[in-house]
């Protein structure tokens, strides 16, 4: 996934880029990662949503199925119909594709098939691969990986998932939206344990509620096939389900690339070491995506491609934040946070103040009916400082211009109500790739840096729109952009979309003077 933005924005800047691939471009996240588990995920849900309510919303439907083929099916065509938009962009930027497993020759070359590809730098975003534990072979038909759960062609009658991470969580919420039986096991004493404190209990009061058997802290020890099944054996006793998805975190492919004899350095776990600038222990060597860790989302994988592509282009934007990459999970409710846990900011010596808002008290939230969940801010109560935003709840991902739209401007209604204070204090370009979000720091105000002079702040005050802040930058060369944050009015959720780097179907030009102050502005609603 980040090799192919790199390769583009590579080529936007003027150098010639060859990107070699041993299986399909897009990598995990096209083909057996985001887009086809939310491609699942929007049938489970429709279909559960209309079986299970949609009397409630005066719809009749005498009978509401499913059919598993038939959602396959649309799964693959949602995915092939991206697949062949990459190929497109390959063309278009005149990126040679060069097919074959790539290693390490020397810091110029890459041997591919018994060819070498030479270049003046290179960036390794091989990303990475299902994990196991001990104990537990991976067979494509009981035990099974993301990979298999992903491609199948039916759903079991029963699973049991092991990890509630983002992975496992949101096929716990696909298998139980088709009526599927799911033991979700956690060896930690929390779902979601990336995330708040407070988004985990939600998380878990919800999955009950939803009739999904979580089990926290508990280790699983092995599992055997058994009953046309799996029996899964754990510290607590044993779980029988039709099938066992593993999904216990992944692992970077940063094996057998030659890494080491280049010096390009790794972690114990594996992971390449990078610096800000994506930039390895190799002089001409950077690396980018899940294979360097960090947050393992594609969007972070993309963003951390194109500022690598900047580096060696000598046309730095920005550096690599992992505090600001947002997270999305798509289970049910959903998940969208940035920043730190209220746990972490503590931990990390700050005064906290906490700002909570239930989506109860939300009008968009009563007329979905689907009123649980919260936003919450942490900020710095010294300060006033936003530290990091976490919400959870359904749908925040509607509208595809993400939960940070939710996100920006509840941190301003927040501030507003409570302090007084305008709009949040940092800015950030939001851009979506799945329906997440990235942020593209121009300026923040954050770690307290003076603004670079290309950056001239805008903002409005507009009295129906509860808060929004807008920056604008001009790259080294080329037009003025915008870059833009979101706002919400009273009534219902908008965005605000200017023109920015990544190629995206709805932003809108931004028009700005000579100065780049911002002179009108596009709203798109959100849903
Ligand atoms: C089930 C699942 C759901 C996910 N959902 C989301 C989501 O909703 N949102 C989100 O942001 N992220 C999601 N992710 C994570 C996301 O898919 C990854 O973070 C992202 O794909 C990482 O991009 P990457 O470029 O680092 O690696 P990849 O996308 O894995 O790309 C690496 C590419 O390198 C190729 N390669 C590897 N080794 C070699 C070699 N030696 N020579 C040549 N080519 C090689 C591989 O074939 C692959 O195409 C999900 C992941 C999974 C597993």
């Amino acid at each position: 996934m980040g090799g192919y933005p790199a390769a583009i924005r590579a080529s936007q800047l003027g150098l010639k880029v060859a990107l070699v691939e041993s299986g399909k471009l897009g990598g995990t996240c096209l083909h057996i990662g985001c887009i086809p588990t939310k491609a699942l995920l929007e049938s489970s849900e429709l279909y559960h949503r209309v079986a299970t309510r949609g009397a409630e919303f005066g719809l009749k439907a005498e009978v509401v199925g499913y059919d598993y083929p038939r959602m396959a099916e649309r799964r693959d065509a949602v995915v092939g119909q991206l697949y062949k938009g990459v190929l497109y962009l390959m063309k278009k930027n005149k990126i040679e594709v060069v097919a074959g497993k790539g290693k390490l020759r020397d810091r110029n070359t890459i041997d591919v098939n018994g060819k070498q590809v030479k270049a003046k730098n290179l960036i390794i975003a091989t990303g990475s691969t299902v994990k196991t534990l001990p104990g537990l072979e991976l067979d494509g038909q009981y035990i099974i990986s993301s990979d298999h759960a992903v491609l199948s062609k039916s759903a079991p009658e029963s699973i049991c998932i092991i990890g509630a991470g983002a992975v496992g969580v949101e096929f716990a919420t696909f298998y139980n939206q088709l009526g599927v039986k799911v033991t979700l096991l956690e060896a930690l004493d929390r779902m979601v344990p990336l995330e708040d404190e407070d988004v985990s209990k939600e998380m878990l009061s919800a999955f009950k509620k939803a009739g999904i058997e979580v089990q926290l802290g508990v280790k699983v020890k092995g599992a055997k096939k058994a009953r046309d099944g799996v029996t899964v054996e754990t510290d607590q006793g044993e779980v029988w389900a039709k099938q066992l998805l593993v999904a216990v975190g992944r692992v970077a492919i940063s094996k057998d690339l030659g890494l080491e004899q280049l010096g390009v350095q790794t972690h114990p776990n594996g992971f390449i070491k990078v610096d800000e600038w994506m930039r390895t222990s190799a002089e001409g060597i950077h690396a980018i995506g899940d294979v360097v860790g960090g947050y393992l989302l594609a969007h972070a994988a993309s963003h951390e491609g194109i500022v690598a592509a900047e580096d060696i282009a000598g046309q730095r934007l920005a550096p690599m934040e992992q505090n600001l990459v947002t997270r999305c999970t798509y289970s049910h409710p959903q998940i969208a946070s940035v920043g730190m846990t209220e746990k972490q900011a503590r931990d990390a010596g700050h005064e906290v103040k906490i700002g909570k808002f239930p989506f109860s008290a939300i009008g968009r939230a009563q007329i979905h009916g689907e009123t649980a969940g919260f936003v919450k801010i942490v900020a710095d109560a010294k300060t006033g400082q936003m530290l990091g935003t976490h919400i959870v709840g359904a749908s925040i991902d509607s509208g595809n211009s993400s939960s940070i739209s939710t996100l920006d401007s509840c941190a301003g209604t927040i501030r507003t109500c409570r302090s007084g204070r305008r709009a949040s204090r940092s800015s950030h370009i939001w851009s979506c790739t799945t329906g997440n979000s990235f942020p593209r720091t121009i300026w923040s105000r954050r770690s307290g840096s003076t603004p670079p002079s290309r950056t001239t702040p805008f903002r409005n005050a507009c009295s129906r729109f509860v808060a929004h802040s807008m920056m604008i930058r001009r790259p080294p060369s080329g037009p003025w952009r915008g870059a833009a944050t979101y706002s919400r009015c009273p009534c219902r959720w908008y965005s605000v979309v200017a023109d920015w780097w990544t190629a995206n179907s709805r932003a809108r030009r931004l028009p700005v003077d000579s100065r780049g102050r911002g002179l009108g502005w596009s709203w798109l609603p959100c849903s």
